[in-house]
């Protein structure tokens, strides 16, 4: 069987747009709205001659009730089913708390994990990643999943610990 690889992260921080990036052509799955995937979509995926699955998930906020937590929800069963995730943050906004929490669940997990900083769009805004080392995931590796910017090696990395 091949590996399963979850994007997980707060809404909004590019996880779908990375997806499709990953994909290349093949799918479109960023939302009419950004920032909303309602459900946990599964896509074969291809890196480097070796075949993997994608999946794609809602944002995980956490400490929400309703809807919010549902998709939530659809990312824990995401990531149990993974053998590797990539956990997926806005260098942008920068650190919030949400991702703090998104990282006590995911050392839960025990599953591996890849850390990408997204919407570091150039050179210049590299210094955005900088402060992700303090979640304790290891290097926190910058892309720009918009322009395709460090995603072959994010997924380099990722494949490692598959
Ligand atoms: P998701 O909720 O995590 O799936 O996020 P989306 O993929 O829907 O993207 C949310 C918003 O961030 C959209 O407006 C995207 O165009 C934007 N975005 C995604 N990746 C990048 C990036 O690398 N750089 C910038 N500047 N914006 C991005
Ligand atoms: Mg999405």
């Amino acid at each position: 069987a091949v590996g399963v690889i979850a994007v997980v992260g707060r809404p909004n921080v590019g996880k779908s747009t990375l997806v499709n990036r990953i994909l290349g052509r093949r799918a479109s799955v960023v939302e009419d709205t950004p920032g909303v995937t309602r459900d946990r979509i599964s896509y074969d995926a291809e890196w480097a001659g070796r075949d993997f699955k994608l999946v794609d998930t809602g944002g995980w906020e956490t400490d929400v009730e309703g809807i919010d937590s549902a998709i939530a929800n659809q990312a824990e069963i995401a990531v149990r089913l993974a053998d590797a995730v990539i956990l997926v943050v806005d260098g942008q906004v920068g650190l919030t708390a949400s991702d703090e929490r998104i990282v006590k669940m995911l050392r839960a997990s025990g599953k591996p994990i890849t850390l990408a900083v997204n919407k570091v769009d150039d050179n210049a805004s590299e210094y955005l990643a900088a402060e992700f080392w303090k979640l304790g995931m290891g290097e926190p590796m910058s892309i720009s999943a918009m322009h395709g910017r460090g995603v072959g090696d994010l997924l380099d990395a990722a494949m490692k610990t598959l």
